[in-house]
């Protein structure tokens, strides 16, 4: 059986059993704030225990390496949206220890990239007309810097209304702790 037919399986008990009802809530966060973490497998459900995040808490936006990379991407606009459409009030960026983006390289991604078959050269192309693939595929080499990189690009957003805080913190994978870098009531 493949994975889409053992979770569409799954589906069917779940929503014929009725699962769904201890998870029913509204799309506006009881908690007011919208968080940006990472893709990795192990905060799935440690982020939220860790934090006291339940369903209907929090707006969860997630990539790889909880990061914003440009300030008119989708990250930012997610943001934006659960200020003012979603009544959140807060920003927390929430990186973590142990990151899959720490200290990875481009050249590692595009080596693999011409193993798997893609044209390399088309790769050139899109070097040769400006689109920076090298930096467009490069991570970090401190979370705790790109945490801060991040709070600042929301800081400094044009659209960011003045009276809302954006926290940075780093959490560790394994054990849940979580270390403030930034307390956005400081301001
Ligand atoms: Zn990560």
């Amino acid at each position: 059986m493949t994975l889409l037919d053992k979770i569409l399986n799954h589906n069917d008990e779940f929503v014929s059993t009725e699962q769904y009802v201890k998870f029913q809530t509204t799309k506006f966060p009881n908690k007011k704030v919208v968080i940006l973490s990472c893709m990795d497998t192990r905060l799935i459900e440690l982020l939220p225990s860790a934090m006291n995040i339940k369903n209907g808490d929090a707006k969860i936006i997630k990539n790889a390496g909880a990061i914003i990379s440009h300030p008119f991407g989708s990250v930012m606009r997610s943001i934006l949206v659960a200020l003012y459409e979603l009544q959140a009030d807060e920003v927390m960026i929430v990186g973590h220890h142990g990151c899959g983006m720490a200290g990875l390289e481009s050249k590692s991604v595009l080596e693999k990239a011409a193993t798997r078959g893609v044209d390399m050269q088309q790769i050139r192309d899109l070097e040769f007309l400006g689109i920076d693939v090298t930096s467009f595929l490069k991570g970090f080499d401190k979370v705790e810097d790109s945490v801060r990189h991040s709070v600042e690009m929301v800081n400094k957003h044009p659209l960011l209304p003045n009276d809302v805080p954006v926290h940075g913190l780093v959490i560790h994978p394994e054990t849940g702790k979580l270390d403030l870098i930034i307390d956005g009531y400081k301001k």
